[in-house]
């Protein structure tokens, strides 16, 4: 027999992260969607495990272009997106060794280079910022003043509630099993039922390629690298609120307040399987040790750790764009470790994309362009 139709909508999102859920928010006014998650919570994988920052300085130039951006969307959603503000207050403070003195001024070169106002601080500055770091650590550093604090929460609820407000379904527990293209639709196979659409989303985080093999589509060998995280407890600083995050020059060390504890993390880049990532004792360890090292943290107890899966395309920026032989699959993919900061224009950039209008002119005022994304540039080299 042949299962019922679930549903027979425009466009289907597979993956309700940051990825899929701004995709639908933004795509929803103008078709009719799905977002299917296999997972009970949205956000249940990466979206839900990242170190939430927003700075324009980081990653490379189209990065920090889809950061510029989605600015505005976080100072000023539309009313009602969310209860309170999307950003708060942070800092990014890159420090360093006297021997790491180049890199500072690399970093602070680059970062000036998109735009981004950036200090280079004496040693007394930067201890009088983050009063935890050894005087041999701090000799130096950079801040980005105006990077900020995301509530993911808030966020990704945002989207949702407004996707499904602009009449998108959001269907949790269901997972993607196979996808079959046949006469100008796809066929979806679910456990809940079949579904169809005119344009399969993919948006999967660690699994986009593994969804692209579902649906005959050739993968783009996205690397999904691990990454830890710890909240910890520590005897001193206790009213270190207002630190910037600090972040070690060679990026092997990051941490920052989180209510009256310290997240941290050892930058880690751990080649995975695409699945539920579990912290290693291993990273954690390391962890502790570095903290030792560049602070006098008293570290007292690991409240939580976590570890979560940043997934990049080779070049390591993000995909967007519709697979060059097979036109109604979109890869919306490759978020890295900045899907949180490029959510807002990542969101408006594919809903553009798909129903084949023009870029939002916030987007093209930043220079980004649709060939920066798009699949086909990661296809040399991939079998
Ligand atoms: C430790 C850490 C720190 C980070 N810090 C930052 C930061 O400071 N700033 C920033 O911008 N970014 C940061 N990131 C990166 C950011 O979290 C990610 O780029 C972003 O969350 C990726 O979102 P996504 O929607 O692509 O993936 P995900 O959130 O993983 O969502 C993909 C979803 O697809 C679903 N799915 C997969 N296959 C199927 C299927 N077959 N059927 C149905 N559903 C399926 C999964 O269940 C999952 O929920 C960090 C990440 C980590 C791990």
């Amino acid at each position: 027999m042949t299962p019922r139709a679930a549903a027979d909508v425009d466009v289907a999102i597979v993956g309700a992260g940051i990825a899929g859920a701004s995709a639908a928010y933004f795509l929803a006014p103008q078709a009719s969607v799905l977002l299917l998650e296999r997972e009970a919570q949205p956000g249940y994988h990466t979206t839900g495990r990242s170190a939430a920052l927003f700075s324009e300085a980081y990653g490379n130039a189209t990065v920090r272009a889809l950061t510029r951006a989605s600015r505005s969307f976080f100072e000023s959603p539309p009313e009602g997106f969310a209860d309170a503000p999307l950003l708060a207050p942070r800092g990014h403070l890159l420090f360093g060794r006297a021997d790491q003195r180049i890199l500072l001024e690399e970093a602070a070169t680059d970062m000036a280079a998109t735009g981004t106002r950036v200090q280079m601080l004496p040693g007394a500055r930067v201890r009088a910022l983050v009063p935890a770091l050894r005087e041999n650590h701090a000799h130096a550093g950079v801040l980005d003043a105006a990077a900020q604090d995301v509530d993911v929460h808030a966020l990704l609820q945002g989207f949702l509630r407004g996707a499904r407000a602009k009449g998108a379904r959001v269907v949790t527990g269901v997972e993607l099993l196979a996808a079959d293209f046949s006469a100008g639709r796809w066929r979806l196979a679910t456990r809940d039922g079949e579904y169809s659409a005119g344009v399969l989303v993919d948006a999967a985080g660690a699994w986009a390629d593994e969804v692209a093999r579902l649906a005959g589509v050739r993968p783009l060998g996205l690397q999904p690298l691990r990454r830890t995280a710890v909240v910890f407890e520590c005897g001193r600083h206790t009213g270190a609120r207002d630190w910037p995050m600090a972040v070690s020059a060679d990026e092997s060390l990051y941490f920052r307040p989180e209510a009256g504890n310290f997240l941290a993390s050892p930058a880690d880049e751990t080649l995975s399987v695409p699945c539920d990532a579990q912290p290693e004792e291993l990273d954690v360890a390391m962890l502790v040790e570095r903290l030792q090292a560049a602070t006098s943290f008293d570290i007292r107890r690991i409240n939580a750790k976590w570890a979560g899966l940043r997934t990049f395309a080779a070049d390591r920026s993000l995909v967007a764009g519709l697979d060059e032989r097979q036109r109604f699959f979109f890869w919306l993919a490759g978020q890295g470790g900045y899907g949180i900061q490029t959510a807002p224009a990542m969101g408006m950039l594919a809903a553009a994309l798909v129903t084949g209008s023009d870029l939002p002119g916030a987007i093209r005022d930043q220079g980004v362009t649709p060939d920066l994304l798009a699949p086909l540039r990661l296809r040399s080299g991939v079998a």
